[in-house]
């Protein structure tokens, strides 16, 4: 699926930024433009596709700190000059628009919400969100802001994919390391996605088109993708149990999000040499994942590959249940109630389903 990427505030643009590296090392061609949009312009500096420093008469390029309503402001502002910038980029050929962003902090938290809802006005294709969750042990201020912001973004964007900084933690690594390890494992797996939905020449036994990803994620809400993979034996026979531990892991340890997870739909990738995908590991995949996700629908398909290991990417739309994704917005919750580091207006966003839009 061909695709214009957005990176919002300093994670969105670092994601951004790895994604269209994937893309172009693996020579894939899938997303068509990619451009980065901060308040601050340090933090567009080190990166290597174009760049838009919004806000310039309010803050003067040294961002908005930890204050979303002030980004959200400003996007809204700044709305006309980032449509001309944006949309030159946006041409017939695009059939997504994705925005990237970390939804803690103050740029990327509350200008996404305004740019998804102005995006979803004008084109007639899906807009969808990558929106990085904040660990639990970051402040009670990224949590609040993260909580609002995904409120709001899950109702204005056409599905949003989230992805749990918590899940992908790794013991005795910096945060800096941690970072842009999760980067590179999520510029592949949704490079993975975007190429997979474009695949058309028919060397796959089953391909999946890019209406195959955007049935997966119409019902809209919040989705998930996992990818695991694993060696790959000589023969399709022995590759039965291949293609299903690859799905296994895929979903209970590689997901973006942790915790137990039902969603309407899924759609099961597979990827590796086509000799070896076993079609019938493939059935007996599906039918797993149809069972342990609740989905009404699982979509499937292959996605051809040279390399010895057999790959399953997995793709949640329409999550019904998240263990994480409720202690998340408990914890948002009792963060906004927390006196010290927010206002009272706050804490009455979570007391019932309605939050304050950005
Ligand atoms: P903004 O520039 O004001 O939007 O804020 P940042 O993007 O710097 O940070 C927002 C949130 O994104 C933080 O609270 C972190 O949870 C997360 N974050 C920051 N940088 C990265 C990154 O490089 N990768 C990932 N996965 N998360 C990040």
């Amino acid at each position: 699926m061909k695709t214009v990427l957005i990176g919002v505030g300093q994670a969105g643009g670092k994601l951004a930024d790895e994604l269209v590296a994937f893309d172009y090392k693996r020579g894939y061609d899938s997303i068509q433009n990619a451009v980065a949009i901060n308040t601050a312009k340090t933090d567009l500096q080190p990166l290597s596709i174009d760049t838009v420093l919004i806000g310039q008469d309010r803050v003067k390029g040294h961002g908005v700190g930890g204050d979303n309503e002030l980004a959200a402001e400003i996007m809204d502002a700044d709305i006309e000059e980032i449509q001309q910038k944006v949309g030159s980029r946006i041409t017939t050929e695009a059939g997504s628009i994705i925005l990237t962003t970390g939804l803690g902090g103050g740029t990327g938290s509350g200008g996404t919400p305004v740019l998804a809802r102005r995006l979803r006005e004008i084109y007639e294709i899906p807009v969808y969100v990558l929106a990085i969750l904040p660990s639990t042990d970051e402040s009670n201020l990224a949590q609040v802001n993260a909580g609002r912001s995904l409120k709001t973004i899950t109702d204005t964007a056409d599905a949003t994919l989230v992805i749990d900084n918590d899940a992908w933690k790794a013991t005795g690594e910096s945060l800096t390391e941690g970072y842009e390890r999760i980067n590179q494992q999520f510029a592949k797996r949704i490079g993975l996605l975007l190429a997979a939905g474009e695949m058309t020449d028919g060397v796959a036994e089953s391909v999946v088109d890019s209406s195959e990803v955007i049935n997966t994620l119409r019902t809209g809400g919040m989705a998930a993708i996992g990818y695991n993979e694993v060696q790959a034996a000589e023969t399709t026979e022995e590759n039965i149990n291949t293609v299903m531990t690859a799905t296994r892991s895929a979903l209970l340890s590689g997901l973006s999000i942790t915790g137990e997870t039902t969603a309407e739909r899924a759609l099961l990738v597979i990827t590796g040499q086509p000799d070896r995908i076993s079609r019938k590991g493939v059935e007996k995949s599906r039918r797993w994942l149809e069972d342990e996700t609740e989905s009404m629908q699982v979509r499937g398909g292959d996605f051809p590959t040279d390399s010895e290991q057999i790959g399953a990417l997995v793709l949640l739309g329409g999550i019904q249940h998240s263990d994480r994704i409720e202690g998340f917005f408990e914890r948002a919750k009792e963060a906004a109630a927390a006196p010290t580091e927010t206002e009272d207006d706050d804490a009455k966003m979570f007391q019932n389903d309605e939050l304050d839009g950005l």
